[in-house]
């Protein structure tokens, strides 16, 4: 249980632990870090240790505190559900945190806590809060309770208002080695990893049929990108139109995390002349600004084709 459970950024770790025991966390924080440095665990480890009657800083596992912290694993999404009542856990709906959830935040935190010492509200993706929800947030952390926690998560700092982020503490987060998370996650197939490694997941939260249509649409497109045939194109193509419409966004993150993946390797290529890589750069540049219209909720049909004509082509 704990830290341990999970590997990387060992000194942030004990750091935090430290923070925890001798009781100057501060109440805000933001977490950042790139799709594998485990924020989002961190900030869960970090919640669990702050409720953990043994009170050293890392959570024990066994006491009442731990125990409702350790969640259930919910059976359709496989997604962890802590029961403790003095822990809020928030992730954007549709890739939106909206003004309803902060409104949530607000009741939740306005009563003493039930059980623990403390109250916990762990943010995931914090930027992905609109303007309206931003700001009302924004007037929780202004005026703080003094037994609230809140742990921000983040992969791009810069999309952040100064407001929030002069209120917080910020943590980077360091990615972890793909070796060691291949050792780390050893009964858990490689493919299964390298698919949550692209899509920024937990290895163990990933389903077999996430994981065969990235299989498929990484052999199209590495055809595609190396061999630049129109028939690849049309495969592609095919493949986007078979996948159903409420998962096509599912579809392009994953094209996209490929995409990302396929040009940061010809830039590290130390043989790529200079004029080449300043062209694969650019082409980084659009697919991040393409990546945030999925996340302004633009049509995805309109995203693909622009993906497939300024990148792909
Ligand atoms: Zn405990």
């Amino acid at each position: 249980m704990g830290y341990k459970d999970y590997p990387g950024n060992e000194e942030l770790k004990k750091l935090f632990k430290k923070l925890i025991s001798n009781g100057v966390l501060p109440q805000s924080l933001i977490l950042q870090g790139g799709k594998f440095s485990f924020k989002e665990k961190t900030g869960f480890e970090i919640a669990k240790a702050l409720h953990c009657e043994k009170g050293d800083g890392d959570s024990c596992g066994e006491c009442k505190q731990c125990r409702l912290m350790s969640g259930l694993k919910t059976e359709d999404e496989g997604e962890i559900k802590p029961s403790h009542p003095d822990f809020l856990y928030i992730e954007p709906e549709k890739d939106i945190i909206k003004i309803d959830t902060v409104r949530n935040i607000m009741e939740f935190i306005i009563s003493r806590p039930m059980i623990s010492k403390r109250k916990v509200v762990l943010i995931k993706d914090i930027d992905k809060m609109n303007t309206q929800a931003f700001n009302a947030f924004l007037k929780i952390l202004e005026e703080p309770y003094s037994y609230v926690y809140y742990i921000l998560t983040t992969e791009r700092l810069n999309l952040l208002a100064d407001t929030i982020r002069s209120r917080c503490q910020v943590f980077h987060l360091k990615n972890v080695n793909k070796k060691i998370i291949y050792e780390f996650y050893n009964n858990i197939p490689e493919k299964n990893i390298d698919y949550a490694l692209v899509i920024g997941v937990s290895p163990e939260d990933v389903s077999e049929d996430e994981v065969e249509v990235y299989g498929n649409l990484k052999a199209v497109l590495s055809e595609l990108l190396d061999s630049g045939s129109t028939r690849y194109l049309i495969k592609l193509k095919e493949a986007y139109d078979s996948i159903e419409k409420n998962r096509k966004k599912e579809f392009l993150k994953i094209l996209i995390g490929l995409l990302k993946k396929y040009f940061m390797n010809i830039i590290y290529n130390p043989d790529e002349k200079q004029e080449e890589i300043s062209i694969i750069r650019d082409k980084i540049f659009k697919i991040e600004e393409i990546e945030q219209d999925i996340f302004k909720n633009m049509n995805i049909d309109i995203i693909f084709t622009v993906l497939i004509s300024d990148i792909i082509l």
